[in-house]
This record gives C-alpha cells, structure tokens and sequence, in this order.
C-alpha cells in the first residue's frame, strides 16, 4: 500500500516537472519575442525595475510553504536563464576569444609583425639608467637583429625605496636612442595618467604583472592607438587573464599581445614557475599573439636558453629577455639580465626557432 502510494506521488511530481517544463519554456518563448521587439526600439534588454515588481508580486502571492527569499532565488534564476537567451553570440563569447575569431591577430609594428608564426625577441634593460646605458644596450640588439627595444622608465617597485625608474625621462631617453638605431620603444606605464606620455614616447604599451587588474588602466589603454602587451597577473588564472585582455579590446584597442611572465608557486628554484602550459592554451582558446617574458619568469639566467626554446617551441610568437650591458651594477633586476655575450649566444641559440 505504501509502496503503491509512493509511486503514485512520483508520478504526480513527474506531471508537475513536466508541466513546469512546458512553462518556463513557453515563458523564454515570450522573452525571446520581447527582446526582438526590444532591439527594434533600441531599449535596454535588462530592465531591473520590472524585475523587481515582477518578484515583489509573486512574494505578495506567497503562502509559503517557500520563504519570500527562497521564491525570489527560484524566481530570479528562471528571469536570468532566460535573459541570458536574448544575449547575442558576441556577448556569450568574449571578443578575444578563437570562438569570435579564428585567424590569428597579427599586429604591424612599423613594419614588424607579430603573431600567426611571426616570432619576435623583444629585449633591453630592465630599467632605463642612462642614455649611454640604454644606447649601449640597444646597439646590441641591433647587432642581433633584434627590432623591439624594451626598458622600463616607470617601475613598479616592491619597495618604495627601490629605484623607481627615471620617469618622463626615462621614455624620452628610449625614444632618442629608437630614432637613432630605428628600434621600437616596448615600455611600461604604471598609470592612466601616463597615457599622454606614451603616446609621445612609446610605440607598444606594457602593462606589467601587478597591474593586470587594474581596470581603469585596461580601459585606457583600450581607447589608446598604440598596440598593448599585457602581462599575466602574479597570480593570476588563464581566465582571469583573458578577462583582462577583454577590457583593453572591448574598449577598441585589439593590438593586445598576451605575456606569460611566471606566476606564483611554492618552488624557490625559480623566482615565479614559468607556466608553459599557458603558452598552447591562450594559443587555442585566443587569436591574440602570445609571447613569454623568459626573464621574470624564472628569475635565472643560466636556463634562460632552454626556457626561450621550450616557449618557442609551444608556439609562442615571441620571448622577451632583459639585457643590460653591465648587469652587475644594474639598478634593478642585476641577476637575471644578460650581459652582451649571454645576449648574443641566447640570440644565436634561437635562430632556427625564429625563421
Ligand atoms: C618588467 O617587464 O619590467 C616587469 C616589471 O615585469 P612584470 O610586470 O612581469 O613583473
Ligand atoms: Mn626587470
């Protein structure tokens, strides 16, 4: 008897399931149709107002046994599912995403392109010190062939009594000694309000580690012309910084190269964990070129070589590396720079990477 009365309950719950069904899906119909109308008149597909009344009247309805706040959770989900069905397949994928594109970005630097097998090598110092320093640096590059001239005017420091760079100066010094050897300015800015100097001095914006998230930065740097290398967060997942590179293109810059640069582990053989495995992942789930900082990565200069290849290899489209040409009395970053010989075997180890 008990047995019997239980199966017909179950029955009766699986009528009431399979009208519900019937409803909410009758229900997205109707939403479905609404946002049509909607996008023919130009108005907002969420409108919160109507929401609220919608829920405040089925709460006024209720007689439990459902708390008021359980009726608005059920409720809501239903609104938002079915919401989230007039979404455009642009706003359901993000714009950095392969789904929304699948040719991969080549961005034109004056000429050099990376990305879609263009590999390049950006390198420099750390930190701009001097113009002799910066010039004698970069002449070294030139020798390698290496177009892309990195330096950082704007550091960000872990101690505010660490060198913090030389600021204005800095750039113009970078500029200066680019025009002289016809290289490209890759620099960091810190700051929205460093935007206009950029734009004087800098041919490709980066911005670091630290400042992943930071968003007003990210929106700037998406209403800028200049092409952005954006640095993975210390800490950051591959979601995290996918999401970031989507504040800089959704603002209307897509010039965005993603830089894996090491993320934070419990190992101490490295200064951060050289994350490769991010290299073949942004690949497939981005169009944007990927490229790998092989420097703050691991901190050491001696794997540098090995690091640089294996990036290569897992398809980056290009490495970063600092070089200084005295790296002993560099003002910051002293152990991982390459001096001017380490400089030239790294460029020569890479060679058949790069044709
Ligand atoms: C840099 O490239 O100068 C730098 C500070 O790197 P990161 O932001 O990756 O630490
Ligand atoms: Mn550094």
């Amino acid at each position: 008897m008990t047995a019997e009365r239980l199966k017909e309950l179950r029955g009766q719950l699986d009528d009431i399931n399979i009208e519900l069904l019937d409803l909410i899906t009758k229900r997205a119909e109707i939403v479905a149709e609404i946002g049509k109308v909607k996008a023919k008149i130009g108005t907002k597909r969420f409108d919160p107002v109507r929401e609220s009344q919608m829920l405040e009247e089925l709460v006024s309805r209720n007689n439990g046994p459902f708390s008021d706040d359980t009726i608005r959770h059920l409720f809501k989900q239903i609104f938002k599912a079915s919401l989230d069905l007039q979404k455009t397949d642009q706003q359901k994928e993000l714009l950095v995403s392969r789904k929304i594109k699948t040719t991969d970005t080549v961005i034109d630097i004056k000429g050099l392109k990376i990305g879609a097998n263009n590999k390049v090598i950006i390198a420099g110092p750390c930190a701009v010190e001097t113009y002799e320093q910066t010039y004698a640096a970069a002449e070294n590059l030139k020798k390698q062939g290496v177009r892309m001239l990195r330096g950082g005017a704007f550091k960000p420091r872990t101690s505010p009594y660490d060198f913090q760079g030389l600021g204005e100066e800095g750039l113009q010094i970078l500029r200066k000694v680019a025009d002289e050897l016809d290289l490209i300015v890759v620099s960091e800015i810190v700051s929205p309000y460093d935007m206009e100097a950029a734009h004087k001095y800098i041919d490709v914006i980066q911005i670091g580690a630290r400042n992943m998230q930071n968003f007003e930065l990210l929106k700037v740097a998406g209403e800028a012309s200049i092409p952005i290398i954006l640095k993975r967060g210390l800490a950051a997942t591959l979601d995290e910084f996918m999401f970031a590179a989507e504040y800089v293109v959704s603002h209307g810059n897509s010039n965005v190269i993603l830089c894996e640069r090491g993320i934070r582990t419990y190992e101490r053989a490295t200064r951060n964990t050289l994350d490769i495995s991010a290299v073949p992942i942004l690949k497939q789930e981005s169009h944007l070129p990927v490229i790998v900082d092989v420097s703050h990565s691991t901190g050491r200069k001696d794997i540098v070589i090995p690091t640089a290849k294996a990036s290569l290899a897992a398809g980056a489209d290009g490495i970063m590396v600092e070089h200084h040409p005295n790296p002993p009395v560099a003002l910051c970053d002293a152990a991982q720079q390459l001096n001017p010989a380490e400089f030239e075997q790294l460029c020569e180890a890479l060679k058949p990477f790069l044709s």
